[in-house]
């Protein structure tokens, strides 16, 4: 029945359309079906004992504030906590570039908010993350979608698109959501070199940089930048917003997630999370505060390291073992997710229909190219399934693969 409010949403709200995708989704969540279309860290490994003792310990030495409203930046020891932990990495910053947010999802949008106007072209990866498109559409963003390869963006391309005026990159430097692929050190400061040259800034998204299971770390394009800037004797000028969240190293419930950005553009979040939510529950950053202190965070990550790797290791193997020979697919050094690239004439889509009747599930390519491409990809998570699942699952997905479009 059409109401009073049909004909009066806003033209942003008309890029605010629900997936075909994900309907189709909505049927990988049935009980019987292997999933790895999810982005889900493994719930068996949420450390709920540890958890429920900060909740208890921050309610009973200083549950007033705990409950009461609290200042839009965030809990200061969580800051300084961040401050301490992102020192590690090389990033050397204070607690005014920190902003906490309601998971980097919200991070995203605040950015949308405050930077894109309508018809701003924002420089994107082919293939880049579903929800910093589905932030941004919102705002109006346009989209140049450069296409990578093994270590990050083509350069090339990347060149071409940095002549077209984008706001601003969006990159991924670790274990990329979809497609696992990290950024190698020299194509990292390619393009450094590249957006300084072009005066464009950098969002450096991060959210899996923690979990790396094999091959080196590599230092994030946040220190490169203020490195390669100081050399120069330009002083450090803040290219680089850096996101990053506990969700993936903690708990995604708890929605707790921080952005480090030069004062006065977190001044400018600040006033745009004022209007969405004044404040990140300030209960839910002191628990993870408590839970994190004392090592507890850095041993929780190793012990999501093993098992993730597990799991990495017994789905690239069931792969190899069960896909048709001519598909190929990312070795992630890290992260959640591997991605397959099919023949050209496949459209995924089709291949998840056939997928769910034999109740097994994968999110096609498409929804992560902002420009309709990618017909023929895949991203599959590994880190939801218990081992004997990730085996079956891939069983079954290489068999109707082999049965019904190979
Ligand atoms: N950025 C990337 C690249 C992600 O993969 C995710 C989670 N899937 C997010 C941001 C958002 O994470 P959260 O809001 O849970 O912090």
């Amino acid at each position: 029945m059409e109401t009073p409010w049909e004909q009066r949403y806003a033209q942003r709200t008309q890029r605010m359309a629900s997936s075909a995708i994900r309907e189709l989704l909505k049927l990988t969540q049935l009980p019987d079906i292997i999933s790895f279309a999810g982005g889900m860290p493994a719930p068996e490994l949420f450390p709920v004992e540890a958890f429920r003792k900060a909740c208890d310990h921050v309610l009973d030495t200083d549950g007033q504030f705990a409950l009461q409203y609290s200042t839009t930046e965030g809990y200061p020891p969580l800051r300084e906590m961040i401050v301490r932990h992102t020192a590690r990495y090389g990033i050397d910053v204070s607690i005014e570039n920190i902003l906490i947010t309601s998971g980097s999802q919200q991070a995203l949008d605040l950015l949308g908010k405050i930077f894109i106007n309508p018809g701003d072209r924002i420089l994107v990866e082919g293939p880049t993350f579903l929800g910093a498109i589905q932030a941004w559409n919102s705002y109006g963003a346009e989209y140049i979608v450069v296409e990578m390869d093994e270590e990050g963006m083509k350069i090339e391309a990347l060149e071409k698109a940095l002549r077209s005026g984008p706001k601003f990159i969006y990159m991924m430097p670790n274990f990329q959501n979809p497609t696992g692929k990290t950024y190698s050190l020299d194509r990292r400061m390619q393009v450094i070199k590249l957006a300084a040259i072009n005066g464009v800034p950098i969002i450096e998204d991060d959210p899996y940089g923690q979990l790396r299971y094999s091959g080196k770390h590599i230092t994030p394009v946040w220190v490169l930048d203020s490195q390669s800037r100081s050399n120069s004797g330009e002083g450090y000028e803040g290219n680089v917003i850096y996101l990053s969240t506990f969700s993936k190293i903690f708990a995604p419930g708890i929605r707790i997630a921080w952005v480090i950005a030069p004062p006065n553009v977190i001044g400018k979040m600040v006033q745009a999370k004022q209007g969405v939510d004044l404040h990140t529950a300030t209960f839910n950053q002191m628990a993870v505060h408590e839970v994190s202190r004392e090592g507890f965070l850095d041993r929780h990550i190793g012990n999501l390291r093993e098992t993730y790797q597990e799991r990495r290791d017994l789905m690239l193997e069931s792969i190899e073992k069960e896909f048709p020979e001519s598909i190929k697919w990312t070795k992630p050094d890290g992260g959640l997710f591997t991605w397959a690239t099919l023949d050209e004439n496949i459209d995924t889509r089709d291949v998840l229909n056939a997928a769910v009747e034999k109740k097994v599930a994968f999110v096609p390519g498409v929804p992560f190219f902002p420009d309709g491409s990618g017909l023929n990809t895949m991203r599959l998570n590994f880190s939801n399934a218990q081992p004997d699942k990730i085996i079956e699952g891939i069983k079954r997905l290489g068999q109707v693969l082999k049965d019904q479009f190979y």
